[in-house]
């Protein structure tokens, strides 16, 4: 496990960036210039990344982090998922909000916050994750919304946002238990949305490193590679952080599709709601105690 103080530290730090976040998601924003401040907010702490920020519209629930040529300015009608971290070693954070500039959803994410917090009242060693989803479930139902059954929380480990334990939005009859001293993430997903699925879309600018040997590839791929492995090891990276003087855009393409061909790379592709409905997610940090949790990520939520 690693160093305690590590996670409070990267935890709070977590916490305060979506505390920052609330101040500069406006309307006229740029979401390339969001996600640097907010990305820059975090290493001015002198911890890295745990991930790129991502910032996901509307029907998009998860894994959009924008492009180095991202045009996507903030109107006023969006619901907006801020999903963040930070890293120092092994000691990771992972944390998210959603604001709801449009006004018309408080419903769902208050839902959503709600659902996080009876999710997190439940933790405690020896519980099974599908004690926590059912939990979430009750609450979606509460606001006749749905949970989202694709995606959840997950263990926390060293290397891996997403270790062993999956922790679903709903009760899927998995009585996989908790232990003592395990570092979670709960995220309540949930949406006004019909499915309760996500899909992938072709959008990808999140990667992570398979850490495998690519010997018999090209020198400027084999470089590349070697840069993503010393500065974010096997943790997700996003591929604007590679694009500098030396490596325009095209160079960082060309080496990523022949890296995604050699399977040395994971790409997160952007996740769509099935049917279009608005999604909303809450997320927090938590290790697991005897008789509870201690939650390393606390941060004041919307509505609650
Ligand atoms: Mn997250
Ligand atoms: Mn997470």
């Amino acid at each position: 496990m690693p160093n305690i103080n590590d996670l409070k530290e990267v935890g709070s730090i977590g916490a305060k960036a979506i505390e920052y976040a609330k101040t500069i998601i406006k309307p006229g924003s740029s979401l390339i210039e969001i996600a640097n401040k907010i990305e820059n907010f975090i290493k001015s702490n002198n911890v890295q990344l745990a991930f790129p920020v991502n910032l996901s519209i509307n029907e998009i629930a998860a894994h959009y982090t924008p492009s180095i040529n991202d045009k996507t300015i903030i109107n006023g009608n969006e619901v907006i998922k801020i999903d963040l971290g930070a890293r120092k070693g092994d000691a990771l954070s992972d944390c998210a909000i959603t604001i709801d500039l449009s006004n018309n959803y408080q419903n769902l994410i208050k839902a959503s916050e709600e659902a996080l917090n009876a999710a997190i009242s439940k933790v405690k060693a020896g519980i099974s994750v599908n004690e926590i989803g059912r939990e979430v479930e009750e609450v979606a139902k509460k606001y006749n919304v749905n949970p989202i059954k694709n995606l959840g929380g997950h263990g926390i480990e060293k290397g891996s946002l997403h270790a062993r334990i999956f922790i679903p939005n709903y009760d899927n009859g998995d009585d996989t238990k908790l232990d003592e001293g395990e570092i979670i993430a709960i995220e309540t997903f949930l949406t006004i949305g019909k499915s309760g699925f996500v899909d992938e879309t072709d959008y990808v600018e999140i990667y992570s490193s398979l850490g495998i040997n690519i010997r018999s590839r090209r020198a400027e791929t084999r470089s590349l590679y070697e840069f993503i492995n010393n500065n974010f090891s096997t943790y997700p990276f996003a591929t604007r952080w590679l694009i500098n003087d030396e490596n325009d855009e095209f160079k960082v393409k060309t080496g990523i599709s022949e890296l995604l061909r050699s399977n040395a790379l994971e790409p997160y592709p952007a996740l769509i709601e099935k049917s279009n409905g608005i999604v909303a997610q809450t997320e927090k940090t938590m290790i697991v105690e005897k008789v509870s949790c201690m939650v390393t990520t606390e941060f004041k939520l919307n509505y609650i």
